[in-house]
């Protein structure tokens, strides 16, 4: 893959002091693990507003669906300042290019949800709010996958959103690809190497975006381009559980029924059982899949994304 894939991130996530109190919330996983396979665009919607550094705290108050930020002790109303500012940074954005944004959590500017929103007279906060940047961002980009850094510490979460900019940024390519000159049978490989990646999130619209493409013509390509953009995002957004993934394996499974003995096919059955069961993370029935998929020569299974849908050294199917 030629351009590298970007991905916006707060600034203080990345260890730049840009807090309020000139500090940051350097997360070591995204700088010294997800930084080696992914550019990072920086964006602290505070400082770049020219709240200066350090600046007072701020906080949301009043309405959860619309709130204003505030600064803390002198009261001074930023939300103005703040949204003229998105609206240009959003514009630059806008051209970046990006797969992807990881906001800080629990900001009142940056968090994408559950931050907290201050009654106007005083009183308990409620868990209500979103930053009024990601609000704006997410506004723009509906369909762009977002993540925060806490909800990164979960597993499933954290494959979900590397698995989702990496399948943008393939299909990005594919559709440039198409606009080059490269033709439906791009969409075609698309589909045909993301089936089973796209089972193991829905089996139901993995059925329909193939009825789509298989439906593709000259004449209807640009909004068959649309409309599987818009299907292909929701569907990774779906997450994957242990039964869609079960049933992905055993799909690939039956590819080796000719090609194995009783002895090596009682060996898979047992470690997609032991998947099953939570004894073994996924990356076990996996590597054994791509022992076979390797010593039997399956070309279609070694072109599928399932088995390789993002970097190997992030190590994201370790997780039970
Ligand atoms: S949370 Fe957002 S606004 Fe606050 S320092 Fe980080 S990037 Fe800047």
């Amino acid at each position: 893959m030629e351009s590298p894939l970007r991905i916006g991130v707060s600034a203080c996530l990345l260890g730049h002091p840009v807090r309020y109190d000139g500090g940051h919330k350097h997360d070591r996983w995204i700088t010294g693990e997800l930084g080696r396979h992914v550019s990072f665009v920086p964006v602290c919607p505070e400082a770049e507003a020219g709240f200066g550094i350090p600046r007072e705290a701020m906080r949301l108050v009043g309405d959860p669906d619309d709130p204003r930020l505030v600064t803390i002790q002198t009261g001074r109303d930023m939300t103005g300042a703040m949204k003229d500012w998105a609206a240009k940074r959003l514009d630059d954005l806008a051209g970046q290019d990006l797969c992807g944004f990881i906001f800080k959590s629990r900001s009142p500017s940056s968090g994408m949800e559950r931050v907290k929103v201050y009654p106007e007279k005083g009183g308990a906060a409620a868990n209500k709010g979103v930053g009024i940047f990601a609000a704006a961002f997410m506004k723009r980009f509906p369909m762009l996958p977002v993540e925060e850094d806490g909800r990164l510490n979960d597993a499933r979460l954290r494959e979900n959103f590397i698995e989702r900019i990496f399948v943008l940024r393939r299909w990005r390519e594919t559709v440039r690809a198409i606009r080059e000159g490269a033709g439906v049978k791009s969409l075609i490989a698309f589909q045909a190497s993301h089936k089973l990646l796209l089972m193991a999130h829905s089996p139901e619209n993995a059925r329909l975006m193939g009825k789509l493409v298989a439906a593709v013509t000259r004449e209807n390509l640009a909004n068959t381009l649309e409309e599987y953009e818009i299907l292909l995002l929701k569907t990774t957004s779906i997450l994957a559980t242990v039964r869609k993934h079960v049933n992905v394996l055993q799909h690939m499974a039956g590819y080796f029924k000719k090609l194995t003995s009783p002895d090596e096919r009682q060996e898979l059955a047992e470690v997609i059982e032991e998947y099953r069961q939570g004894l073994t993370p996924l990356i076990v029935p996996l590597t054994l899949i791509n022992h076979h998929v390797r010593k039997h020569c399956v070309a279609y299974l070694a072109e599928q994304a399932y088995l390789r849908p993002h970097p190997v050294e992030l190590k994201l199917r370790n997780y039970y």
